[in-house]
């Protein structure tokens, strides 16, 4: 990402999303180093599965990059930690939070798959955000290993386990995520099971999503709207069916960052123009656009007040 003359390594967006407003990402971990493998990522395959916490990136050069970003004058609504891994794998991402909090720019928010939550560290880190997002799909830990495929040593109870632990402690907002692949965890009784352990923890909110192209594994479709909306009448928290997408390409059309990085190459585009040309949501763009901006194959500029990104002089 860049702004004025300024590349930004660890900075990506801000990218209009749905839940988040305009959120600026924060990205942590190296590009795939995740305790997760999932079926649906759309990140591809997990190349570092690792349940091991470092400091991956130094907290000093994100903190500068933050510091730099407010300096401008940049604005959004969210400054959230997410990006191309697992970002509780960072061992001191509490430090960024409280960065970005005394910025007093934007609301914090932490997105997690809350595989580290049993931890009392990442616990207290975590409670920083204004908002944590996790994600809970599974019901038990036959399921947990066929959609997420964790890191050996990381057990269904000790994930459920983590999580209310967790909610004892935060007493900002909690948004879980389901995400529902069929054929795998979209079983009425098996979602039954999930709204019941998403309901014990007093959620302020629930979204329901679905997996969306490129996946991991090649073979994981998407949900209809109609069916997930069946289902969300399982949950008794507040829901949100949220797999939606724009108008444009079908949604059933394979996207990787390699197409996106094509059309890069030819135009520099927004995210939404992305988002609306590849028929993705604008929080899938946002992870194409981190795994690329980490690989250093683009580069942003601003125009008019919106953020193009473009395609990298030696990428062409
Ligand atoms: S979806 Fe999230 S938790 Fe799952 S493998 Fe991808 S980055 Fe990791």
């Amino acid at each position: 990402m860049r702004r004025g003359k300024n590349i930004y390594r660890h900075l990506f967006g801000p990218v209009p999303s749905r839940r988040f407003g305009l959120s600026l990402g924060v990205d942590l971990i190296p590009f795939k180093t995740c305790s997760f493998n999932c079926i649906f990522c759309q990140l591809g395959p997990t190349t570092r599965l690792t349940v091991e916490r470092a400091e991956y990136v130094p907290v000093s050069e994100v903190t500068a990059e933050l510091e730099r970003w407010s300096r401008e004058g940049a604005r959004c609504d969210y400054i959230t930690l997410s990006g191309s891994g697992e970002p509780t794998l960072h061992s001191r991402f509490g430090e960024i939070l409280d960065f970005a909090r005394q910025l007093r720019k934007a609301r914090t928010a932490l997105l997690t798959n809350g595989s580290l939550l049993g931890c009392e560290d990442v616990r207290r880190q975590a409670a920083r955000a204004d908002v944590v997002k996790v994600s809970l799909s599974v019901w038990d830990d036959a399921s947990f290993q066929a959609l997420n495929r964790p890191a050996p040593g990381i057990r269904w109870d000790s994930l459920v386990n983590g999580m209310q632990s967790f909610r004892r402690l935060f007493s900002g907002e909690l948004w879980i995520e389901v995400f529902l692949v069929p054929g795998v965890n979209d079983d009425p009784s098996g979602v039954g099971r999930i709204a019941a352990v998403v309901d014990s923890l007093q959620p302020n909110k629930v979204h329901l999503n679905t997996a969306v192209r490129p996946a991991a594994d090649r073979g994981t479709g998407r949900m209809s709207l109609e069916a997930m909306g069946k289902l969300a009448k399982f949950f008794r928290s507040p829901i949100e069916v949220v797999g939606q997408y724009s108008a444009g390409e079908p949604a059933g059309t394979s996207v990787t960052s390699d197409r996106i990085l094509d059309m890069l190459k030819r135009r520099p585009c927004s995210a939404e123009d992305l988002a609306r040309v590849f028929g993705l949501h604008p929080n899938e763009v946002s992870k194409h656009l981190a795994k690329l901006s980490w690989e250093r194959k683009i580069a942003t500029s601003d125009v008019g007040g919106r953020t193009y990104y473009r395609a990298c002089r030696r990428e062409r």
